[in-house]
């Protein structure tokens, strides 16, 4: 029962996924409406490349059979949520026919299925329990869910779920939003690994202050920088896809957990490439400090930078959850119905005193909409410009907060070379350097 979850819905439709090895792998989508099932022969090729190109990765599969639950619905909450053999995944109603706007959450079954080898396959020795009485430690989730995020995104551009330039962007808006954490000065990205226990799966308010679940993007961001680096010391011969089938490949077609601890991860790496893995890990998972670890983008020569225009990756996320994001101009984020639903530590908005979940009724005057505050934000950019006024509701007061900003609307995009992360995020199998053997 815990490992077997069922899904129904009206409307429905099975799509086999199955690979030459003949283990079953489907595709299960239920809809809430008939056309939202319309989904091409490219769309399956990429879910069955995801299938292709996760057992090159692993070199292996812990599943007698692999079933991906897929409900395109917004009648129920949103899920992400893995099975030894099957994943739960919800997605909008447009995941197959407007695929072009959907791509935002393409990733998550990439994620999902990663699950398979990383979290319920392989598992950090606390999160493993004899029975449901044992409480368990998250230590190891930079692991379970930081490299699994990484893993959902180089999969997904790999299959063709996103595109390699769609990926890139969303490990811009990563590496930005970690980057500009405040939170990250007094806690230690490992200290976000009681966040489940603490938090119960739901941000504090003040999200980049207090920090959150950290250790899914920004252990993402710490993978990154570990394989670029595999990547230059062993001259292109060595990558995270070695270690991944060293650690995650073994026993092929066991589906008992194998569990493993911190010197186990250290003692795979430096058997990948000798280096002091130890102490790079525990810089970036113990230490604080004032900025993400980047280097996984500088050192093959690109770097995160802020222009006026958002991606197209920014563009879907923020419709797939409802929002306008002026997270690194102004320093919030708006949702449809204007409720502040975030607001950064140390931005303009923050010091001018806005908070969560005040309503954003009015600026400069004049009903909130998303464009025309920012035509605001632009207008704004003249130094001599008036600061701008925003009537902001709390419950049934009203009042008005000057934000003084002349910054401009800004958005995080990859700049500069970046060969390196064409090359991760190319096919296996069709990547001639021994990385991708
Ligand atoms: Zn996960």
């Amino acid at each position: 029962l815990v490992d077997s979850p069922i899904f129904a819905g009206k409307y429905f439709r099975k799509f086999d996924l199955t690979q030459d090895d003949k283990v079953s792998v489907t595709l299960n989508v239920m809809a809430d409406q008939p056309e939202d099932l319309a989904a091409t022969d490219a769309q399956i090729e990429a879910h069955k490349n995801l299938v292709k190109q996760a057992n090159l990765l692993f070199g292996s599969h812990h599943y007698a059979h692999y079933d991906f639950l897929l409900a395109l619905t917004n009648k129920l909450g949103g899920i992400g949520l893995e099975h030894h053999q099957s994943s739960e995944n919800s997605g909008p109603r447009g995941y197959f026919t407007h695929w072009d706007k959907t791509f935002g959450m393409r990733d998550l079954l990439a994620h999902e299925f990663t699950h398979s080898w990383n979290g319920k396959y392989r598992r950090p020795d606390g999160l493993w329990a004899p029975d449901f009485n044992t409480p368990q430690r998250g230590t190891g989730l930079w692991v379970y869910e930081g490299q699994t995020q990484y893993w959902g995104y180089i999969l997904a551009a790999r299959a063709g779920l996103m595109t390699v330039p769609q990926v890139k962007e969303a490990l811009a808006e990563v590496a930005a939003v970690y980057d500009n954490r405040q939170g990250r000065q007094w806690r230690p990205l490992i200290d976000t690994t009681n966040d489940p226990i603490i938090a119960q799966r739901s941000p504090e308010s003040w999200r980049s202050w207090q920090r959150s679940e950290d250790y899914y993007s920004e252990g993402q961001l710490v993978w990154l920088d570990a394989d670029t680096l595999i990547r230059k010391l062993s001259g292109n011969t060595k990558s995270l896809n070695d270690f991944a089938k060293a650690f995650f490949g073994t026993n092929n077609g066991s589906v008992v957990t194998s569990t493993y601890n911190f010197d186990e991860i250290v003692k795979t790496l430096n058997a990948v490439q000798p280096y002091d893995w130890a102490k790079f890990l525990h810089e970036r998972l113990y230490n604080t400090s004032t900025h993400a670890p980047l280097d996984g983008f500088t050192r093959g020569g690109a770097s995160v930078v802020y222009t006026e225009k958002p991606s197209d990756y920014i563009k879907s996320y923020s419709d797939l959850r409802h929002v306008s994001d002026f997270m690194f101009s102004l320093g919030l984020t708006v949702s449809k119905k204007g409720t502040v639903s975030e607001v950064l530590w140390g931005s303009p908005a923050w010091q001018a005193g806005v908070t969560r979940d005040q309503d954003l009724v009015a600026v400069n005057g004049v009903s909130y909409d998303p464009d025309a505050l920012q035509d605001e934000i632009t207008t704004a950019k003249n130094k001599d410009a008036a600061p701008i006024e925003l009537l902001l509701r709390d419950g049934e007061r009203y009042h008005t907060v000057s934000v003084t900003y002349h910054g401009g609307l800004r958005y995080p995009h990859l700049e500069g070379n970046t060969q390196l992360l064409d090359t991760m995020l190319a096919p296996l199998g069709a990547q001639k350097d021994a990385a991708g053997k």
